[in-house]
């Protein structure tokens, strides 16, 4: 049998893994390259050793984009077996895939125009919504913790990864030729003690594991600091035009802030908030976290069972419509409105940016990671005048950066999730950080494990 790297391969981007054998090939993962170099031609080719007509089927470890983003793809490919993940991931994929094919289908008719000034030929989306409407039908429900056959040979179970709702590590159980192997895929995995979501789990064994190194190099400042800075920052915009934007992704942060608003709420740190989610995926996402409160931990558990919900406070508000959006810009005395794009890179965040960057009462937060080129870094870095909607903007709003929030694992836990592996001497392949990243991933995990973890190349194939 043997597993080939496809992806993710020395970059957090594009996760792809696939399993060969006797009679059996399975896809893991099948994520779409965001950012960085050449993305566009990567994204369109479907890597050689892939042949969507003879895949049994694809494995997936939760919803977001690089790790599902390119599954859209396969139908049209020839691929005709099933998509198993748990039923979360499954939902959450119906609101990423649709709304990625949208803005595939934008990006395409962009391009398209500006190809046809030049006389040039039109331009395809990567995939459409058709594409996706193709796709859904062929997810199956994998239960946590329930061995599913998901081709001859090949058993996986799914395990809490505590990173998103739905989120999993997943362990192959694969046999071939009389051999018996075990695989395990990391997938993304959470930081200990994050709101909502169950801590992650493990599994006790391992011949081979594909383990994630987004945060290989270092430990995340502990989220405590975070939540009173948001705190004094909201409090302090409690005056007449004052007004706090979040730009925030709408997965996972968003529902985070959410509880935690709710929770400052409570203590009494925050007084009588009025909070509004602006943004029409962050609400749908929301609604289905609140669907699925069964995968909720102990503390949030806590909450409902005293009557209250995690997700709810007085004061609250969900916003769809675009009118009802537009007039949040005329309010003030400290309103705060989570909107996405996380980066500003789109989305309704970037009207409540025009109207309020050139306000000193407004504050804007950062909750999350600013990738470089990004209108969100930008701001971060502290830039005088930036760009919105192609209007010029002076910037005299308070920028804040909070660094507490984090959906991944920081080394210490990475190191002590691989721990209880340790025993059956698996070998490690480093996958989904940049280089320095998981250089410092291996030396830490050399050092406190005594396992030689290899960094592996785009291709690089393992025979078990
Ligand atoms: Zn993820």
């Amino acid at each position: 049998m043997r597993i080939q790297v496809l992806g993710a391969a020395g970059e957090v981007t594009g996760s792809c893994y696939l399993v060969e054998t006797f009679k059996a090939r399975v896809l893991v993962e099948f994520g779409l390259h965001q950012g960085g170099a050449h993305t566009e031609a990567k994204n369109r080719r479907i890597p050689k050793p892939i042949d969507p007509a003879s895949l049994d089927a694809v494995v997936l470890t939760h919803a977001h984009l690089d790790h599902s983003g390119r599954l859209p793809m396969l139908p049209r490919a020839g691929f005709v077996g099933p998509v198993y993940a748990t039923p979360a991931t499954i939902e959450l994929c119906d609101i990423l895939l649709r709304d990625s094919a949208y803005l595939q289908e934008m990006d395409a008719q962009r391009t398209t125009k500006r190809r046809m000034r030049r006389g040039r030929g039109p331009v395809k989306p990567l995939y459409t919504t058709a594409d996706v409407e193709q796709l859904l039908p062929r997810f199956k429900h994998a239960p946590y913790d329930t061995p599913t056959q998901v081709a001859p040979g090949i058993t996986a179970r799914w395990i809490d990864a505590g990173h998103i709702l739905g989120s999993a590590s997943v362990q192959l159980t694969i046999e071939d030729k009389g051999a018996r192997k075990t695989v395990v895929f990391s997938g993304d995995i959470g930081p200990r003690g994050a709101p909502l979501l169950r801590d992650p789990r493990t599994f006790d064994r391992a011949d081979l594991v594909l383990l994630e190194s987004t945060y290989g190099d270092r430990d995340h400042p502990p989220i405590e600091a975070s939540i009173e800075k948001l705190a004094q920052i909201c409090n302090d915009a409690r005056t007449p035009e004052g007004k706090v934007l979040i730009p925030s992704f709408a997965v996972g942060r968003t529902q985070q802030l959410v509880y935690f608003l709710g929770r400052l709420r409570d203590s009494g740190k925050l007084d009588s908030p009025r909070v509004v989610v602006d943004s029409p995926m962050a609400t749908s996402a929301t609604a289905l976290y609140k669907r699925h409160r069964d995968l909720f931990d102990d503390d949030c558990w806590a909450i409902i069972d005293a009557g209250d919900g995690c997700l709810d406070f007085p004061g609250l508000r969900f916003t769809r419509d675009a009118k009802e959006s537009m007039a949040l810009n005329k309010s003030g005395d400290g309103l705060v409105v989570i909107s996405a794009a996380g980066m500003c890179t789109g989305g309704r965040i970037l009207h409540h940016l025009k109207h309020g960057l050139w306000r000193e009462e407004t504050h804007i937060v950062f909750v999350g990671y600013q990738a470089e080129g990004t209108l969100g870094r930008r701001l971060v870095e502290g830039a005088k005048s930036v760009r919105v909607m192609g209007e010029p903007i002076r910037v005299r709003a308070q920028v804040h950066t909070l660094n507490g929030f984090s959906a991944h694992a920081g080394q210490t836990e990475l190191v002590e999730w691989l721990a209880t592996l340790r025993d059956s001497g698996p070998r490690v392949l480093l996958t989904h950080g940049e280089d320095p990243q998981r250089e410092a991933l291996s030396a830490k995990i050399d050092e406190q494990l005594m396992l030689k973890a290899e960094l592996p190349e785009w291709g690089h194939t393992v025979e078990l």
